[in-house]
């Protein structure tokens, strides 16, 4: 049952990309073939699965695409010297560095050695003040907070509602996704709110909300009677529960969840983003999405010197 228009992801992937590839098809006659560099750090099995599938996606959309595989014992050192090579390579264009690194290690100075215009992950601090300061034509914004406006956008598109002055409620102040979805929000003009983990009464700050985006990592903790009738909700929160099962014997089963327990909002919210299939699958379309725009930058500055 419920009333609430299912933002699909996967399908809004699918039109990114595809939009993607027929530029990339444009730009090959102008000689320009975006590249696209990943670098590896160690062997996580999660990790080796996002870098297959980036590398795969770009490929698919006619992107140059190479995969660097460092040892899990690269120093800082090693690590930056490659990514001073990429940033003096003219067929690569943007540069992603693998996160985590192994062993939780910091990547600060490591992202802050990316060239700013090749940081195709948002994450240097030159592209995070260009989106501070609404330079969003130069900026590179990180690539799940990019994904969530285009779905709140199609969702607001579909409904009718104007982001303009909405009451948008972001839970979640991380660099990666809350803080760089806030500053999207108000680059729309809504009326942004900032909620984390010291924010009084929850439940009421989110009941403000015509839009609410939850970035928090806590498997449904946003329940359905928090939700004003009537939001937008756009849920970023992967999380992957243990399914209790009936048989002992049995292996344990897992299944993803959401930051927001999905079912108790159908009948509340306007529309809501599924996990899986929600935001999820629009962050590997950004990254494509910003390599592109990476590529004509560069090669827009390179044509004005
Ligand atoms: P972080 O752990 O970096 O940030 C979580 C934020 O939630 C923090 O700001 C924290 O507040 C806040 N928070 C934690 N507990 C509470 C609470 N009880 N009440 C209110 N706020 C709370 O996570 P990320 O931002 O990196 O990721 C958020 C979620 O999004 C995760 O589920 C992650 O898996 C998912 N994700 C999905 C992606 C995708 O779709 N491709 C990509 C990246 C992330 P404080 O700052 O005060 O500690």
């Amino acid at each position: 049952s419920g009333k609430a228009l299912l933002i699909d992801g996967k399908r809004g992937s699918e039109e990114v990309l595809t939009e993607i590839a027929e530029k990339v098809r444009g730009l090959a006659g102008q000689g320009l073939k975006p590249g696209l560099a990943v670098i590896l750090v160690g062997a996580d099995p999660a990790s080796q699965v996002y870098v297959g599938a980036k590398g795969k996606a770009a490929k698919a959309v006619g992107f140059h695409s190479v995969q660097h595989d460092l040892p899990a014992t690269a120093s800082e050192a090693e690590i930056i010297a490659l990514i001073r090579q990429l940033n003096a390579d003219p067929a690569i264009h943007g540069i992603l560095l693998q996160l985590p690194l192994p062993g939780g290690a910091d990547a600060t100075r490591i992202i802050e050695s990316i060239a700013p215009e090749k940081d195709v992950d948002g994450l240097h601090p030159i592209n995070s003040g260009l989106l501070a300061i609404g330079n969003l034509s130069r900026a590179l914004v990180p690539c799940t907070p990019a994904g969530s406006m285009i779905l709140l956008e199609k969702a607001a598109a579909a409904l009718g509602v104007k982001l303009e002055g909405a009451e948008a409620v972001v839970v979640g102040r991380s660099n990666l996704v809350g803080k760089p979805i806030a500053q999207l929000l108000l680059g729309r003009n809504a009326t942004v709110t900032i909620a984390h983990s010291r924010t009084r009464d929850l439940p009421a700050v989110v009941g403000r909300a015509d839009v609410l985006i939850a970035a928090v990592g806590r498997p449904e903790m946003i329940r359905g009677d928090w939700i004003k009738p009537g939001a937008i909700v756009i849920d970023v929160g992967i999380n992957r529960i243990s399914v209790p099962s009936h048989d002992p014997a049995a292996p344990a089963k897992t299944r993803l969840v959401g930051d927001v327990a999905f079912a108790e909002c159908l009948d509340r919210a306007a529309a809501i983003t599924p996990v899986p299939g929600g935001v999820g699958p629009m962050t590997i379309a950004m990254l494509m999405s910003n390599t592109l725009k990476a590529a004509i930058q560069i090669a827009g500055l390179k044509a004005a010197h």
